[in-house]
């Protein structure tokens, strides 16, 4: 672990680090690349700061927005019938 990282942890464990230091976890936790234990600060920060709970659920919603185009796209149009076809020519 880096000194920074470290720094960061201890922060967060403290309950000391600053809003713009919560978005870096907000980013950890909704690419699902967080602790068990940096999701319990941020939770516990977001208990009592409305503007990273809001930021979060801003960011979730965004992801999720995101998601679905992706998922959109690796089905183009048309696709799901040539399968549908290509199944009942096999059948
Ligand atoms: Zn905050």
């Amino acid at each position: 672990m880096s000194l920074k990282k470290l720094v960061n942890e201890i922060k967060f464990r403290t309950g000391t680090a600053k809003c713009t230091e919560y978005l870096e976890l907000v980013q950890r936790v909704l690419d699902g690349q967080a602790s068990r234990s940096q999701e319990v600060y941020l939770k516990r920060h977001q208990k009592m700061c409305l503007k990273c709970l809001e930021r979060f659920n801003i960011d979730q919603e965004i992801k999720k927005l995101i998601q679905l185009k992706l998922a959109s796209r690796e089905v183009p149009e048309g696709l799901a019938e040539a399968i549908k076809t290509k199944i009942a020519k096999s059948a």
